[in-house]
C-alpha cells in the first residue's frame, strides 16, 4: 500500500493542478460509511503518536546536539485552510518544541534584504518542528501575479529557492512542503460564510475578492512553482482541501511520515541509571 506522501507528492515534471480533484481523498481507507467521522477519530488517535515523535526529535537535539528539525511549509490560496490546519494538526504537538511563523507583506527592513533573509531568520531551532504559514514561495506567487519585481527577478528565484532548500537539508532540516488545494467554488463559499457570520467578519478582507479575480494567474503561478521546485530532496505535496476533515487527516499523515522517516530514538542515558536510583532512594526518608 502506498504511503500518503507517495500519493500526494507531485513532480518531477510539469504539475497540472486542474488534474487534481480538490474534493479527492487519496489514501483514506475506503468503504467507510462516514469518512468524515472516521478521519476525525483517526486524527485524534494519531495525536499522541505525533507528540511522541516530536518529543524524540526534541530530546535528540537536547542530549546529542543533533541539528535535525522538521519544517512544514504551508501554502494555499486565500481561504485554503492554513489556519485551520495549524489549529487542528499542529495543535496535537507540544508548543515547547514548535516554532510557528507567518509571512505577510515584507516590511521596509525585510525589503532591504534578499528575499530569503527573513526566511533564514525564521527557521526552527535544532530539535523543533517549524511551521511556515506562507513562506518564501510568496516571492514567486503574489510577487509574480502582482508584478512586484521584474520578471527576470522572480524567474531567477526558482533556482535560488532550490539551492537554499538543498542547503537546509544538508543542515539537518526535513522539509514538508504542502499546498492546500481548494476549488474556486469552495473559496467562494468560504468567503460567503465570513459575511454570513458576524463572528467571522474579522476574517473577511475585501481585498481577497480582488485576489479571487486573479484565480487563474495564481493557479498558473502555483503550478510553475511546484513544477520548478518539487525536487527529489524537497518534494511538494498537493493536499486536496475542499474537505477539511480529509485535509487535516492528510497533513497529519505527511507530518507523521516525515517524522517516522527520521528513525528517531530516545537518547541513551549519559549516567548510571541504577546508581542514580540508589543515590536518590537513599535521600528519601523512610516512612
Ligand atoms: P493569511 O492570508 O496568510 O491568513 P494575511 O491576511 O495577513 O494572512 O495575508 C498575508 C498577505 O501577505 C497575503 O496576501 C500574502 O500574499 C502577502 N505576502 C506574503 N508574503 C509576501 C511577499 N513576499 N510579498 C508580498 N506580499 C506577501
Amino acid at each position: 500500500m502506498k504511503s500518503v506522501s507517495e500519493l500526494l507528492r507531485v513532480g518531477p515534471g510539469p504539475v497540472d493542478l486542474s488534474a487534481i480533484d480538490p474534493r479527492g481523498t487519496p489514501g483514506l481507507p475506503g468503504r467507510k460509511s462516514d469518512p468524515k467521522a472516521w478521519s476525525r477519530t483517526a486524527l485524534d488517535e494519531l495525536g499522541p503518536h505525533l507528540g511522541d515523535l516530536q518529543q524524540r526529535l526534541y530530546a535528540e537535539a537536547k542530549k546529542t546536539g543533533s541539528r535535525r528539525r522538521v519544517l512544514l511549509v504551508l501554502q494555499a490560496m486565500d481561504c485554503g485552510g492554513k489556519d485551520g490546519t495549524i489549529t487542528r494538526v499542529v495543535g496535537e504537538l507540544n508548543p515547547l518544541g514548535l516554532r510557528i511563523v507567518g509571512f505577510g507583506p515584507p516590511t521596509a527592513e525585510e525589503l532591504s534584504h534578499h528575499f530569503l533573509w527573513r526566511i533564514r531568520n525564521a527557521l526552527p531551532p535544532d530539535g523543533y518542528v517549524g511551521i511556515f504559514n506562507r513562506s518564501h514561495y510568496e516571492d514567486v506567487l503574489v510577487v509574480r501575479v502582482h508584478g512586484l519585481v521584474p520578471a527576470r527577478t522572480w524567474r531567477a528565484r526558482y533556482d535560488q529557492i532550490n539551492r537554499f532548500e538543498q542547503g537546509l537539508i544538508e543542515d539537518g532540516v526535513t522539509l514538508v512542503k504542502v499546498m492546500l488545494h481548494i476549488s474556486y467554488e469552495e473559496q467562494g463559499q468560504r468567503l460567503l460564510e465570513r459575511l454570513d457570520d458576524p463572528t467571522k467578519y474579522w476574517k473577511y478582507n475585501p481585498a481577497d475578492v480582488n485576489e479571487r479575480e486573479r484565480w487563474a494567474q495564481y493557479q498558473q503561478a502555483y503550478a510553475d512553482a511546484l513544477t520548478r521546485c518539487s525536487t527529489p530532496v524537497a518534494p511538494w505535496y498537493v493536499v486536496p482541501a475542499d474537505r477539511k476533515w480529509y485535509r487535516n487527516w492528510a497533513v497529519a499523515h505527511l507530518l507523521k511520515e516525515a517524522l517516522e522517516g527520521l528513525d528517531l530514538a530516545y537518547p541513551e542515558p549519559d549516567f548510571d541509571v541504577a546508581g542514580e536510583r540508589r543515590r536518590l532512594l537513599a535521600s528519601i526518608p523512610h516512612k
